[in-house]
């Protein structure tokens, strides 16, 4: 998984060093050594700030916790991105989720650097109070490098708004007199966080695969005929027709896209399976989304496991392994759930033409070659879970200004940054042979490397 982002950045780069039309006035030996330059700035973080939180727990024991701050790079702004608690955290694995931060913030043009946080910690293993300790150290920790000008944290897997809160209260601290609301995005509303904004990520990874099958694909029948790319093959199979959808993963990002396909009007589609840590869920006529939401919240956040608790809300639907979910025969596959989920020893058993990647790399580079080859149509994360650090800038931008939007309007605007991205990205995926994947790290690398030679960064 590390080594997919490094390889994709550096075949991205070899393909720029070969395009005359990318800075020809850089030529010869002075082309060379910028493009050398490159490589080392792209595949290599900043910084590796590492820490252990040393924490008092209620049963009298301490704890040091390792914890992680990783800035990758801030050629295009401050470095942004979220703050994961979970057990299975390591060092390559935050380092390659912050280089993915700053990829998904150039490929939107998001005037943001990457960076990625992480706790070893599986917070079901404490109370609220060990939990608002833990978050607070956190940011004594990282105090020095951490703030609305220089990095900004948000949400990540294991970690959402009231955290954020904990942590900007204790920015504040730290700080006082000093600018704090921009210091943490992902925060609760009362608190100067952006309405929309939990719901942003799950609504745009519906909104990237609505807008491509449906908007895009009907808008330029033209270049999707006429070409013999297999993408736009595998793409106008799925157009105009009743789609299933199955979504590996029911937290923040997985039930709100679900419920996003539930109720959209755009497109016939039935959510047909869902899934979690324990179970997944299936009814071939479609699930009733909004009674599992329901039930989720008064429910830790897990699905139903059992008949009863089924008969209790009135869902109709099988139960089955959690993995079952990746196996089904459906059209739609979305993944937001954890990385690695679909490789080498599962990739044959995958039987959907699209997949969405929610989660960040949920594929590994085998299965991602594997599928591709074949047709399948991957959206990369960089591209359809970008939504969660879209309006983590409004929310920052309106913590500056301190005036707030309507959620209506956060919508609006989320929906047009991504459209922009899409129209940018689509044409060329639909023309060239690459995979997506490969066209939006090209983009993103170009951005970067634009920015970083008129930085005068590249000798
Ligand atoms: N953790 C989210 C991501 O991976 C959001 C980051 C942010 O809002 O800064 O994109």
């Amino acid at each position: 998984m590390i080594s997919q982002t490094r390889d994709i950045v550096q075949r991205s780069l070899d393909a720029l060093l070969e395009d005359e039309h990318f800075l020809p006035e850089l030529q010869g030996k002075a082309r060379e050594q910028a493009f050398t330059s490159l490589t080392a700035i792209l595949s290599t973080p900043n910084h590796v700030h590492k820490s252990y939180l040393r924490v008092p727990l209620q049963n009298g024991r301490v704890d040091r916790i390792p914890a992680f701050r990783v800035q990758h790079n801030n050629a295009l702004g401050p470095y942004k991105g979220g703050i994961r608690f979970h057990e299975s955290v390591n060092e390559d694995e935050v380092v390659n989720l912050a280089s993915l931060m700053t990829l998904k913030n150039a490929l939107h043009d998001v005037p943001f650097g990457g960076g990625k946080g992480g706790i070893i910690i599986n917070p079901r293993d404490y109370s609220d109070k060990e939990l608002n300790l833990i978050a607070k150290k956190y940011v004594q920790y990282f105090s020095d490098v951490l703030g609305p000008d220089k990095d900004i944290p948000a949400p990540d897997m294991g970690s959402g708004e009231r955290e954020m809160d904990w942590m900007m209260a204790e920015y504040k601290s730290i700080h006082p007199g000093y600018p704090y609301r921009g210091s943490f995005t992902g925060k609760s509303v009362v608190n100067g966080g952006s309405l929309g904004r939990r719901e942003a990520t799950g609504k745009g990874v519906f909104f990237t695969f609505r807008y491509m099958i449906h908007d895009f694909i009907h808008n330029h029948k033209n270049l999707l005929t006429k070409t013999d790319n297999i993408f736009a093959k595998t793409a106008l199979t799925y157009e105009d027709k009743p789609l299933t959808i199955a979504v590996q993963g029911f937290g923040n990002v997985g039930s709100v896209a679900a419920l996003e396909a539930h109720q959209s009007t755009h497109l016939q589609n039935k959510v047909v399976a869902v899934s979690d840590r324990n179970v997944t869920l299936r009814n071939e006529d479609g699930l009733d989304i909004p009674a599992l939401i329901e039930f989720t919240m008064r429910n830790k956040g897990d699905l139903p496991t059992t008949e009863e608790q089924l008969r209790e809300i009135d869902v109709k639907a099988e139960i089955s392994d959690r993995e079952d979910v990746l196996y089904l025969d459906v059209d739609v596959l979305i993944l937001a759930a954890l990385e690695d989920q679909i490789h080498g020893d599962n990739m044959e058993k995958v039987k959907a033409g699209i997949l969405v990647e929610g989660a960040n790399a949920p594929i590994t580079t085998e299965a991602d070659k594997f599928l591709s080859d074949k047709g399948v149509i991957i959206v990369p994360d960089i591209l359809a879970n970008a939504g969660g650090v879209i309006v983590s800038y409004f929310e920052w931008l309106q913590g500056r200004e301190t005036q707030f939007y309507s959620e209506d309007e956060v919508f609006r605007m989320l929906y047009e940054k991504m459209q922009e991205t899409l129209d940018t990205v689509l044409p060329q995926f639909f023309g060239d042979p690459f995979p997506l994947r490969q066209n939006c790290y090209i983009h993103s690398v170009t951005k970067l490397s634009t920015i970083l030679y008129r930085q005068g960064k590249l000798y």
